[in-house]
């Protein structure tokens, strides 16, 4: 059987034709590529963000907004800082760079994608298409594995202003569903295929808890142009605050569009911009996950010489290394007289989705009653600690 490819999948929805106009965009036009036909959108929509009511904020965390969507930010929203394994390589004086890739997974792209991006130490997001996700899970699941956030394309890539509201949901429910049984932990960001929004398509992405998200940076990938231009593309379009960039993984010029990453990211950190993900609004950002405590074994007793474990579980994928703060306090155990005490800071690398650190207790030949300490976590980076103490009793040996 002949490896698939991403020419051999489902590509159209033929209902196309019969559209509701985008409310964004004037007119659209069609290109016939490879028989996938992408409208010019795209491109127009990154002349129209920019105008809606929310835009233009100073630190620019609005602009991604799309017009006919009330700006939703979040009262405290934790500085969007970079990762810990991307702080080192550069400021965002310049402004932040939010790379995304759609279309995908494609499992002769898509790997390429993620070792480059791996090796650059830049972080990304990821809209899938169901059908996708369902023909090739293990290349989902690698993205996730990565470091990397994924998000929703659609199942079928279809045109969303075609579909009823009820259609629009369930395309992305089942979407939802197809990342989840892959073993991703998808983030609650739709992608419109074509950037393709209206009053009804945001509305009902808007009723699922759900948050579109356009672009403000478009490659151009899917038009056939060369590794140059497309890096020359989106270079030539970064700016001051926010910049959400539009490259393909799944189309059949992914290939060039692929090889242009390098370039972009060298000379964007050059020039001052850093790269993140993005964050719940669908700012360039990360996400913020809150963690749950769990301590093993579940009684919390343990006897000395033995080891109990911490577990920190993240309730949802946050697309860069983070770390939070565990604390260990003696109730009537000392801390460094009974414990092998564990590093404070807990690091959760990117692409995990918990930690798990086993702590040793110390033998000592003294006849004791029980002692116990407490397990709590605190602080950390885009991480809410989970509120929770979890007491452990430590018990005699030889009782
Ligand atoms: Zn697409």
């Amino acid at each position: 059987m002949s490896t698939p490819t991403i020419q051999q999948l489902p590509t159209r929805d033929p209902r196309r034709g019969s559209r509701r106009r985008a409310l964004t965009v004037p007119a659209r036009r069609s290109f016939t590529l490879w028989g996938v036909r992408l409208p010019l959108i795209a491109a127009l929509l990154g002349l129209v963000l920019p105008l809606s009511p929310t835009a233009a904020s100073a630190d620019g965390s609005a602009q991604w907004v799309p017009a006919q969507q009330p700006a939703q930010q979040p009262a405290q929203q934790p500085a969007q800082q970079p990762s810990q394994r991307h702080a080192s390589t550069g400021s965002c004086r310049a402004g932040q760079v939010a790379l995304t890739f759609d279309d995908g997974p494609s499992p002769t792209v898509t790997p390429r994608v993620v070792a480059m991006l791996k090796r650059l130490d830049v972080p990304a997001t990821f809209f899938m298409v169901g059908e996708r996700v369902a023909a090739f899970p293990a290349t989902a699941r690698l993205v996730e594995q990565s470091g990397f956030l994924v998000a929703n394309h659609s199942y079928h890539h279809q045109d969303l202003t075609t579909l009823s509201a009820d259609a629009v949901k369930e395309t992305i429910r089942n979407t939802d569903r197809e990342l989840r049984s892959a073993g991703v932990h998808p983030t609650d960001l739709v992608r419109p295929p074509y950037g393709a929004v209206d009053a009804g398509v945001l509305g009902a992405i808007r009723a699922m808890g759900m948050r579109s998200v356009i672009w403000n940076v478009d490659s151009r990938d899917w038009t056939g142009l060369s590794t140059g231009s497309i890096a020359a593309n989106v270079l030539g379009q970064l700016h001051a605050g926010g910049n959400i960039v539009l490259q393909h993984d799944g189309v059949n010029n992914s290939p060039a569009s692929v090889a242009a990453v390098p370039q972009i990211v060298a000379e964007a950190r050059r020039r001052g911009y850093c790269f993140v993900g993005l964050d719940e609004a669908g700012r360039p950002g990360f996400p913020v996950a809150r963690t749950r405590l769990r301590v093993e074994p579940a009684d919390w007793i343990v006897k000395e010489g033995q080891r109990f474990r911490i577990r920190i579980g993240l309730d949802r994928a946050v697309g860069r290394t983070t770390w939070i703060r565990l604390r260990l306090a003696g109730q009537t155990a000392s801390i460094r007289k009974d414990l092998v005490p564990p590093a404070v800071r807990v690091r959760i690398p990117a692409g995990r989705m918990s930690a798990v650190i086993a702590v040793k207790v110390r033998r000592d030949d003294l006849v004791e009653g029980p002692e116990s300490l407490t397990v709590s976590l605190s602080g950390g980076q885009g991480l809410l600690p989970d509120d929770s103490t979890a007491t452990i009793v430590i018990e005699d040996r030889g009782r």
